[in-house]
């Protein structure tokens, strides 16, 4: 009824009709009717509920991002973020702005005077804001649907079997746990309760990462042959929770070392039938009395593509994915980062080497992640990274830290299935 009124107010304003201009005018409190030829319209055509604007662009030209067209507020699935720490506050709050599925509808923390700023800063209820101890009350909270665990790893499995629990769907932080059995736990919680639990592996969900992988599956690069992988970081704090085993379950490897494997198993589509690991850490150094800083691994594939990985909490950051393929290679330059990616293709061009680099439009992953979810629950569909891509990823770090205890390599079950662990497809979230 509305997308009818708006698209006859605008044909009937293009037309320049006389009586509904001027009411328009009146009505929108305009300083001055425009005189002479001009007319003020508002352009841009309404179909199936969405704006959409002609090109205006050369067809030479790159489109770029239509209008973003979210759900009305309302029709939003409602996310409760478990959990205020940096994560949380730097780049999850701030993402729902750009979401058009999700919307934030409540918050749980261990901190009533934090989640009361929070809360008054993104509009939450305060009946909608818990105590770590009251998440079974989520269930009484028809305006929640997802649980947003962004706590430290040790206390994932406790927070999504509650959320579970109080009939909620789960999204949980990488890594999904601090062994394969919680991974498990959580999954069975999850299935018993009927409800859907997806690892936030935001990568998979960038746009970049996709578009490489989308190209290197297509064959673009000729055959693969060899991926490379390095995620690094110069830890501060030896009090951190990340340095404390018992809360993280490790040190850089299931931190950030958790991209390398994740990132290279999403775009080849493959399961590692061996591991092979090394381990060091600086010497006499306060923050790896209970954790590892550098680890580098190497994946071999059943095609017998090779990955080499290295993590590390005592560099500089790098966050670089390099895919060989025969006829081509690429890069992709902060790949794990929040933002700030570029990816680059090397290929031949005729009697000259082409380095092509692809400039794709900006979104922001973690908005895309959420609203993946939001669809999955909205269509009941599997997540593209449910439970069991986590606990692949927790079967194949315990793999990686007994290889470097033994220095042998580790021989793993062959997975033959394509995308074994994966759900649905993510070729429709950008409508
Ligand atoms: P953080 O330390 O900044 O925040 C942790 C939150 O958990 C804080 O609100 C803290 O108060 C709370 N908490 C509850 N019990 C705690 C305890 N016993 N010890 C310490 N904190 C406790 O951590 P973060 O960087 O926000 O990481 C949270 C989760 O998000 C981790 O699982 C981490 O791996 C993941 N993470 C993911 C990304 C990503 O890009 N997807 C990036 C950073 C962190």
């Amino acid at each position: 009824m509305h997308d009818d009124f708006d698209e006859t107010r605008r044909r009937l304003l293009l037309s320049g009709s006389l009586g509904l201009a001027s009411t328009f005018y009146a009505g929108g409190g305009s300083a001055a009717t425009p005189s002479g030829s001009t007319t003020v319209v508002d352009e841009g055509t309404v179909i199936g509920g969405k704006v959409t604007f002609p090109p205006i662009d050369a067809a030479s030209e790159t489109p770029g991002n239509p209008p973003p067209n979210p759900d009305p507020a309302g029709q939003r699935v409602g996310f409760a973020v478990v959990g205020l720490g940096r994560l949380a506050l730097q780049n999850i709050l701030p993402a729902f702005a750009q979401s058009k599925h999700a919307r934030l509808a409540g918050l749980v923390s261990g901190d009533p005077a934090k989640m009361r700023i929070i809360a008054a800063q993104y509009g939450v209820p305060r009946d909608a804001c818990y105590g770590y101890e009251e998440m079974a009350r989520l269930g009484g909270n028809a305006a929640i649907q997802v649980v947003y665990v962004v706590l430290p790893n040790a206390l994932h499995r406790h927070a999504v079997i509650q959320a579970a629990q109080a009939g909620k769907h789960v999204l949980c932080e990488k890594p999904m746990a601090t062994s394969a059995d919680e991974a498990r736990e959580m999954i069975a919680a999850c299935r018993g309760a009927d409800r859907k639990l997806m690892i936030a592996y935001r990568c998979q969900y960038e746009v970049n990462n996709r578009e490489l992988a989308k190209r290197a599956r297509s064959g673009e690069l000729g055959r693969i042959q060899f991926v490379d992988a390095i995620n690094t970081q110069n830890q501060g704090d030896p009090t951190q929770w990340r340095q404390i085993k018992r809360l993280s379950g490790g040190g850089s490897l299931p931190d950030v070392g958790l991209y390398c494997l994740n990132t290279t198993r999403a775009l080849l589509g493959e399961e590692p039938i061996e591991v092979l690991a090394r381990i060091h850490s600086p010497d006499q150094d306060d923050r790896f009395r209970e954790v590892e800083s550098t680890v580098s691994f190497v994946l071999r594939f059943p095609s017998g593509i090779l990955a080499n990985c290295v993590s590390s909490y005592s560099v500089h950051t790098q966050r670089n994915f390099r895919v060989l393929g025969s006829d081509a290679s690429a890069e992709i330059t902060n790949a794990f980062a929040y933002e700030g990616q570029k990816l680059h293709i090397t290929r031949r061009d005729g009697q000259a080497e082409a380095n092509i680099q692809l400039s794709l439009a900006v979104r922001n992953q973690f908005s895309l992640e959420m609203d993946h979810m939001a669809l999955c629950v909205r269509k009941n569909v599997e997540p593209r990274t449910p439970g069991e891509e986590g606990l692949q990823d927790q079967i194949l770090m315990a793999a990686i830290y007994q290889s470097a205890q033994t220095g042998q390599p580790v021989a793993l079950a062959p997975v033959l299935r394509q995308d074994a662990y994966r759900g649905s497809p993510l070729d429709n979230d950008f409508d």
